[in-house]
């Protein structure tokens, strides 16, 4: 295979795997009766929004995001299905457990798609495309549902490819064929160009990735401002984003940098409790609940300690991660040296075991300064 080196960081592979019509599917998977017919899953009343139409239903102009009444309009014989997000979410878990087994990177973008980043090979199984195919079949063999799956060398042609062979399909593109591929489509189908730009490339006569290739920097510039590095790329298949995992959120903390070194110990508490009501902010917001408390403080000097204080259960409120600095704080007052850093961190959390990757953050420390 020839490698571009211009497209990205030789060897990258990556995946990206999409269930087909997913909750249509699952419904027609559900109930016998929905199978081989045009099904809609989202409320029929006035108001209501087609969530996901199956493959039958498409044939018909029924897309997602339509209005119930216009979907209807199209196809009269459309059968309305609730939906069942717990099912799907099940689904879910059992579908990025069978990515974890190829992948280490698995970044979901929804319920029913992610990217995988299968560069380190971790099944051993030699090549991405060997890895594509057995996810697709053991997604069939588990769920009984089919996904599609493209295989490149960055996400954002992968996810093209996804999409070439729907449903049920495995495209591949390798490094080399990724700009001849990019600019045979249109870019509507550009992951990242919403309508609105879409609308307002056709106005100036884009209308494939070819026009767009056609365009010089300059020009992208006039008309896109910032976005026109990103096009100039895309319309080269060039994409050098990585794929990134939501892991479980470890710690969570803030620090802050003093203009004039702390001295007494008024200061020192109400430095603590600042940092400690920011870092209670963000725990709250995630919802973490964190049992060890860390507080670091860097000297006048330079010098930096660091002192971990676990309590029995997890906290809760603001006042108990104060309280939790303070017991920590209290012995290394008064201090000698001035203090120029103090920071808290919250960790060891309830749900460290929790892999949910719609609710779990990377794990984060800010800085106030
Ligand atoms: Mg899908």
């Amino acid at each position: 295979m020839v490698v571009d080196p211009d497209t990205t960081p030789a060897g990258r592979k990556i995946i990206h795997v999409d269930m087909d019509a997913f909750y249509a599917s699952v419904e027609q998977r559900d109930d016998p009766a929905l199978r081989g017919k045009p099904v809609a899953v989202g409320g029929s009343s006035r108001r209501g929004v087609v969530a996901a139409a199956s493959y039958e239903a498409r044939k018909f102009g029924v897309r997602s995001a339509m209005p119930s009444v216009t979907a209807k309009r199209q196809c009269p014989a459309l059968i309305f299905v609730p939906p069942r997000f717990e099912v799907y979410r099940d689904i879910s878990h059992q579908i990025r457990a069978i990515f974890r087994d190829y992948a280490d990177e698995v970044e979901p973008l929804s319920l029913d798609e992610a990217y995988l980043d299968v560069s380190a090979d971790k099944a051993g199984l030699g090549s991405a495309t060997a890895a594509a195919k057995l996810i697709r079949e053991r997604i069939h063999a588990e769920t009984g549902l089919t996904a599609s799956a493209g295989v490149s060398y960055n996400k954002f042609i992968a996810k093209l490819a996804s999409d070439q062979n729907k449903p049920d399909g495995l495209t591949i593109i390798p490094p080399g064929k990724g700009a001849a591929f990019v600019q045979t489509l249109s870019i509507r189908r550009f992951h990242g160009i919403g309508p609105v730009t879409a609308a307002k490339m056709e106005g100036l006569g884009i209308f494939s990735g070819a026009d767009l290739a056609a365009m010089d920097g300059v020009w992208l510039a006039t008309h896109f401002g910032n976005s026109a590095e990103w096009l100039h790329n895309l319309a080269r298949g060039i994409d050098h984003r990585r794929v990134k995992s939501n892991r479980p959120l470890k710690s969570l903390g803030g620090e802050r940098t003093f203009f004039n070194d702390l001295i007494t110990d008024t200061e020192i508490r109400e430095a603590l409790a600042h940092v400690c009501t920011v870092v209670w902010d963000r725990a709250a917001k995630k919802g973490a609940r964190g049992r060890t408390v860390t507080l670091k403080l860097r000297y006048a000097d330079f010098r930096t300690i660091t002192r971990a204080r676990s309590v029995t259960a997890p906290i809760l409120d603001g006042a108990s991660l104060l309280a939790a600095g303070e017991a920590i704080l209290g012995p290394l007052l008064p201090t000698e040296q001035g203090i120029r850093l103090l920071g808290v961190t919250l960790s060891k959390f309830e749900d460290e075991e929790d892999d949910d990757e719609d609710t779990a953050a990377p794990a984060d420390l800010f800085s106030l300064i």
